[in-house]
């Protein structure tokens, strides 16, 4: 763990220093969280949301992004937070499945999610998600 937080702190370090540009991909959403300025999260080889790290963390638009945070631990247990639990396998990525990759684990799959695949879209701020919730008037996620 602390040569963990070397390494992430080294790397803060020299992006300060030498103004680097740095592409990290991680699953520890912590360490994106503490050293990124803006994120895309993927799910099964294809960007799903990308926001800058705030707006992410705190107003995250994808059903997949919704899930991943809920179940990032707080190290405070009288918070409470309620877990987004996905039931089903991960696909193969060599054979994907049609329409929306995420819809045979999605809570929120409809129609539509099975046969058309959701563009990537700006839905505010530098903000974008590939929902087709997201894009349409009137509807709105619950995590
Ligand atoms: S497009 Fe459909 S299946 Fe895909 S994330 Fe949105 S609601 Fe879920």
């Amino acid at each position: 763990m602390s040569v963990k937080a070397q390494i992430v702190n080294l790397l803060s370090d020299l992006q300060d220093e030498l103004g680097l540009a740095l592409l990290f991909i991680s699953h520890d959403l912590a360490i994106v969280e503490h050293l990124t300025h803006r994120v895309a999260v993927m799910y099964l080889g294809k960007i799903v949301e990308v926001a800058d790290r705030r707006t992410l963390f705190a107003e995250s638009h994808h059903p997949y992004t919704q899930a991943l945070l809920s179940a990032v631990p707080v190290p405070d247990p009288t918070i409470k937070r309620q877990r987004m639990i996905l039931t089903g396998d991960v696909p193969s990525p060599i054979n994907p499945p049609a329409g929306c990759r995420f819809h045979t684990r999605c809570p929120f799959a409809f129609d539509r999610c099975r046969t058309e695949e959701p563009a990537l879209k700006a839905v505010g701020n530098g903000h974008m998600s590939a929902c087709h919730l997201d894009h349409a008037p009137g509807t709105q996620l619950v995590a």
